[in-house]
């Protein structure tokens, strides 16, 4: 490999570092005096007079991004930095089972609409241009089977997580990716010829490397020290909050309801500081009571579609279920009028309408709150309980205190904001040849497989883009 030295200067975060450096004609940095030279560690990466590019993550959006420009350029030279151990998130996603996607989608407005941030952008060409099916066929083309569950999410039919990660890594490693783990990048630049100097530190004490790279992709999820990449680079952050979690209810009696689950609810969230009418603040699914309150897939989405406000209330609020949404409320006390006069000689809280789909513990709390003893027979009960009674499983309210401390599956609402890239090509609308891809982006979904499509589908547009990109770029060179 030919090298030139040369005397170098750079800014990071504000201050001018001078270094000696051998540019080789791969295009690394190998910087002096107590900095490491990372030639023959990288030389896999890059062979010839050929351009490289430095993918900063090694999650989903990272890995897949990696894949798909080495494959669409196989010269070019790809390079992840990974500060920890590479998919960690797939590791732990779907309680180990990692679920991949969301095969119930085919529309693409309809999948635009399972994202709080994002729903507006994703209805153009984005998941057109790689979505659920394609990622569903780059997986079995690739070895690794998946089902659709009956809820719409894909999973591998092992069930396991690792098929999954095994997949990525081994087509990472025989297409010539190279992954450098326990590293992390803290700082980047650029030169007057419009490449990219990137920073790379393991621990400080040991020596800090330098990488020159033609292209850049941050896929570095909700990082802060990715965030701060992308402001160096002229990117501003949306800030970051919490999306996807468990209601945190102040309910003595309802914890002792811990695990009893609802197929069906309809969930409406009121938020004292919101005056504005949000459609999405109303849900319709399955509930599960916690030690804690209030989770399943209703809760979930509530709390992605309300994250920036609930954020900006404390996460306090009131939340009012109906739970028997399919009755009507003329209906449902016609219900517990017949049950009243058919049942009357047996206890309120033995004998309640199976209209309801409701377990005994639960209506125990209902009568409860009604302040009626179960002990009371029927006939007794009065004609005005009947109708609270009613009234209170169509409109329940609970007081929110708090968002839950248990990640179900947790994402991180904020980033980079869509309109600084271009969802065609991924890149960065402040400096060409940076691209982004994955939850770093101020995109995320409700639960169900729409947080990795994000991330698939961002980083194969990303990858196509650079693939195509040091193609031309080569053709060019061959040109001249
Ligand atoms: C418990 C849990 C379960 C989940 N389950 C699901 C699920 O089943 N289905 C689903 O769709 N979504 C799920 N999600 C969400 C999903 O995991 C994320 O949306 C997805 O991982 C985002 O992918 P990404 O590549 O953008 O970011 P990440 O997966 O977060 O990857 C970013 C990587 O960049 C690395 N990094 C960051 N900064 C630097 C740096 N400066 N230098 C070097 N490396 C850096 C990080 O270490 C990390 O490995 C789950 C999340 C959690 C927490």
């Amino acid at each position: 490999m030919r090298s030139a030295l040369a005397r170098f200067q750079f800014h990071f975060g504000g201050s001018l570092e001078t270094a000696n450096i051998f540019r080789s004609n791969g295009g690394f940095l190998f910087p002096g005096r107590g900095r490491r030279f990372i030639a023959s560690s990288t030389s896999r990466a890059q062979q010839g007079n050929e351009q490289l590019l430095v993918v900063v993550g090694g999650g989903a959006a990272g890995i897949y991004g990696a894949i798909r420009a080495k494959t669409v350029a196989p010269h070019l030279g790809v390079m992840v930095i990974e500060k920890g151990k590479p998919l960690s998130k797939v590791k732990i996603s779907g309680g180990g089972r990692c679920n991949v996607t969301n095969g119930h989608c085919a529309d693409k407005m309809i999948l635009a609409e399972h994202y709080p941030r994002g729903n507006k952008e994703f209805r153009g060409s984005f998941f057109s241009m790689h979505g659920p099916w394609d990622t569903i066929s780059w997986f079995s083309d690739h070895g690794v089977e998946l089902k659709t569950e009956d809820d719409g999410r894909v999973f591998p039919v092992s069930d396991s997580s690792s098929s999954v990660i095994d997949c990525l890594l081994f087509e990472l490693k025989i297409i010539g990716v190279l992954l450098q783990t326990g590293k992390s990048v803290t700082n980047v630049s650029t030169t007057v010829g419009g490449k990219y100097i990137i920073k790379i530190e393991k621990r400080t004490s040991d020596p800090i490397e330098y990488v020159e790279a033609d292209y850049l992709l941050i896929a570095s999820g909700s990082s802060r020290q990715g965030y701060t990449l992308a402001t160096q680079l002229g990117h501003s952050i949306v800030d970051p909050v919490p999306s996807l979690f468990t209601f945190k209810i102040e309910d003595a009696q309802l914890a002792e309801l811990a695990g009893v689950t609802f197929p069906k609810v309809k969930a409406k969230l009121k938020l004292e500081n919101v005056q504005r009418q949000i459609p999405q603040l109303t849900q319709v699914g399955p509930m599960l009571i916690t030690h804690w309150g209030l989770s399943g897939p209703v809760i979930l989405r509530l709390s992605a579609w309300g994250a920036r406000d609930l954020f900006s209330s404390a996460y306090e609020g009131i939340l009012f279920v109906d739970f028997i949404p399919d009755l009507h409320l003329e209906n449902a006390k016609s219900i517990l009028f017949q049950h009243k006069d058919q049942f009357a000689k047996q206890k309120a809280l033995n004998s309640f309408p199976p209209d309801f789909g409701l377990v005994k513990r639960f209506w125990k709390y209902i009568l409860e709150r009604e302040h009626i003893s179960g002990d009371i027979l029927w006939a007794s009960v009065s004609n005005n309980s009947i109708i609270s009674v009613v009234s209170l499983l169509k409109q329940c309210s609970f007081g929110v205190k708090g968002k839950g401390q248990f990640k179900d599956e947790f994402v991180t609402a904020g980033g980079i904001p869509l309109s600084e890239i271009s969802l065609n090509t991924m890149e960065s609308r402040k400096q060409p040849n940076l691209f982004f891809a994955g939850e770093v982006l101020n995109v995320d979904g409700v639960t169900g497989g729409f947080n990795f499509q994000n991330a698939w589908s961002g980083g194969y547009i990303a990858g196509t883009t650079i693939g195509k990109l040091a193609l031309d770029s080569s053709s060019e060179m061959e040109a001249v």
